[in-house]
């Protein structure tokens, strides 16, 4: 896709994608650029992560980072005002995911899922704060999940910190509203990416129809038109919202 084929809409913008080497976070960064944006992918896969920016070329800037550690959000945000002048677009994407049983959960996996998936991006917010506000403003996007809207069963650890991410992104939208930061939550369904690469190849396997309503997974893609919505002025009053991207499938559940 070249950097016209969106109209420009991000033109001036910088956007910072966490976990972007791959799956979602990749398709985030990839439209994000597309759409005129000068995008900061960050990662532990520094590998996949430096040869998506290569590909992007101008305007993609990689940092390998590791979202649980404070002092390196701290380096990542000043490598990229450095580089692009300013920051305006946060994507909380990086994430793990691990489910089993109540009862053989331990301790330890709870903490680890709770460490990468919630207080990663409570860290980013904080770390990425002075520079939107310099900016003028700008739009948080943290990539929770469906299962921090309703409950599945093996989801304890990680249901409780995608359910904990919405309580984050409604505190961080009344506090930093005045700052005119917009801070949104963006719920996907089964999305076919590395992440669940096993569940997809079972599925095929035993020629399944796809977890949703519309008889399939979703694309990463189909996750990042939204996640690009929330980023730009076009969603400008939209703000502590939650957002499911999920083919229908909490439709049907009380969410
Ligand atoms: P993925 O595994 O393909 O990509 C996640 C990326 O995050 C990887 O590149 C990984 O290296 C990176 N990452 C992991 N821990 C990190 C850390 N500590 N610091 C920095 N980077 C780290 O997964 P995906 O499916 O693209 O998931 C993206 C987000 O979407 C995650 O937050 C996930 O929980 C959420 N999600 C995924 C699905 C799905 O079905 N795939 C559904 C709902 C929500």
């Amino acid at each position: 896709m070249g950097r016209s084929d969106r109209n420009g809409e991000l033109a001036g913008r910088v956007a910072l994608i966490t976990g972007a080497a791959r799956g979602m976070g990749a398709a985030e960064a990839r439209l994000l650029h597309a759409s005129g944006a000068a995008v900061v992918i960050t990662d532990l896969l520094a590998e996949e992560g430096a040869a998506l920016a290569a590909e992007l070329g101008d305007g993609a800037l990689f940092v390998e980072h590791d979202v649980t550690d404070e002092k390196q959000w701290q380096a990542t945000v000043d490598a990229a005002v450095r580089r692009f002048g300013r920051l305006d677009v946060l994507v909380n994407n990086a994430g793990i995911y691990s489910t089993r049983p109540l009862v053989e959960e331990t301790a330890e996996r709870f903490e680890l899922l709770y460490r990468v998936n919630l207080i990663g991006p409570f860290l980013g917010i904080k770390a990425v704060v002075p520079a939107l506000r310099a900016a003028g403003g700008g739009s948080i996007v943290n990539i929770s999940s469906t299962a921090g809207m309703t409950a599945f069963p093996a989801h304890a650890a990680y249901g409780a910190a995608k359910w904990a991410m919405r309580g984050l992104t409604r505190v961080a939208a009344l506090e930093l509203g005045p700052d005119r930061i917009r801070v949104n939550s963006v719920h996907p369904g089964a999305v076919s990416t590395p992440m669940i690469a096993d569940i997809v190849r079972r599925a095929e396997n035993g020629k399944q129809s796809g977890p949703s309503p519309l008889r399939r997974f979703g694309e990463p893609e189909e996750v990042a038109e939204l996640v690009l919505f929330l980023a730009s002025d076009r969603s400008s009053y939209i703000n502590g919202g939650e957002f499911a991207v999920d083919g229908g499938t909490l439709a049907g559940r009380d969410a």
